[in-house]
């Protein structure tokens, strides 16, 4: 393979390219002069590719190599197929360069971010996978008080505002199986217009749309009920005798323009918003109860959000996080 002659051929990468490397991966735009041995410490994908490498240079197959096998300078040339130059070489640069990924930061790149969780998940990066999977889920939590929290879409995430993150990364962790990340990026999602979720179909697989879609409606469904039903429960809370000063305040309170709070934002059906925008004619000895009352409810929505969503329970997922997000090996 001359790479020299057409300038359409990949070229040798910048940094991935070792005077002692043992293989040369081929990509798209990018060459890279890589090690085997340390490819194969961490990957068994790669592993198991460099051991069907025959004696005579051709390959007995498997993920990622492109069927007959060429040398480059002497070395065993596998062609990655599928793969973009640029993902792979956040791939070799977080296996090669130790602090080129840190799992703390916030301010990797999205494109490094997606590319590291969809590449360690391809050729079995294990420990590459746990830290990118500790990453978002720092910044995605599956506890109500932690999610509410970070629900702050205007504020900067990985090189952008977090609003901008979410759907490429349910794209990106529905594509590798993510299991722990998909209930809280569906949730997130979901706070986008129907138009613009019907326009993700060209972007991502049709069944991890259906899944939001399916999951969004349930979502709506439930949140209207609780907003519907606000005025009822209102005349619920006298019967409970609300204020323990004998009040009767919530006798004469009323909520409203409910109808604003009709809409996918979970974020936005805070107790104490409702109380201080949409309920007048309650004293603050009593205040506290209604948000309470509404925020209760808030939490049962909650608990089954996962389920609207077609994924395994709270407890089954954030038990499967902490096994996940044990200390970095690197
Ligand atoms: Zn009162």
């Amino acid at each position: 393979m001359d790479v020299d002659e057409n300038s359409n051929m990949p070229k040798p990468h910048d940094l991935l390219w070792f005077s002692d490397g043992s293989v040369v991966l081929a990509t798209d735009i990018y060459l890279f002069k890589v090690h085997k041995g340390l490819l194969s410490l961490h990957s068994s994908v790669f592993k198991d590719m460099f051991e069907s490498l025959n004696f005579d240079g051709s390959v007995s197959g498997g993920i990622g190599t492109g069927g007959s096998q060429e040398m480059y300078e002497g070395l065993p040339l596998v062609t990655l197929v599928g793969d973009k130059g640029e993902d792979i070489a956040h791939l070799l640069r977080a296996v090669f360069e130790p602090r080129y990924h840190d799992r703390h930061s916030d301010g990797t790149p999205l494109e490094t971010v997606v590319a590291l969780l969809v590449l360690s998940t391809k050729y079995d990066f294990k420990n590459i996978r746990n830290d990118v999977i500790f990453q978002i889920s720092r910044h995605y939590p599956m506890t109500f008080r932690d999610y509410l929290s970070k629900d702050i879409g205007h504020l900067p995430l990985f090189g952008r505002t977090r609003e901008d993150c979410h759907f490429y990364l349910l794209n990106a962790a529905f594509r590798a199986d993510i299991d722990v990340l998909l209930p809280t990026l569906y949730l997130a999602c979901s706070d986008a217009s129907i138009k613009s979720l019907l326009g993700t179909y060209a972007i991502m697989p049709s069944e991890c749309v259906n899944r939001l879609l399916m999951g969004r409606e349930s979502l709506v469904e439930q949140q209207d009920r609780l907003v519907a039903d606000l005025p009822e429960r209102l005349r619920e809370a006298i019967g409970k005798n609300a204020c323990r000063k004998g009040c009767s305040c919530l006798k004469k309170a009323f909520y409203g323009s409910l109808s604003e709070l009709i809409n996918a934002n979970f974020g936005g059906l805070d107790g104490a918003f409702i109380a201080t925008f949409h309920l007048n004619g309650v004293c603050s000895d009593c205040s506290p109860f209604v948000v309470n009352e509404i925020n209760t409810k808030r939490q049962e929505i909650w608990k089954n959000i996962p389920e609207y969503f077609g994924c395994r329970s709270w407890d089954a997922l954030q038990k499967k996080l902490k096994e996940i997000s044990g200390p970095s090996t690197w």
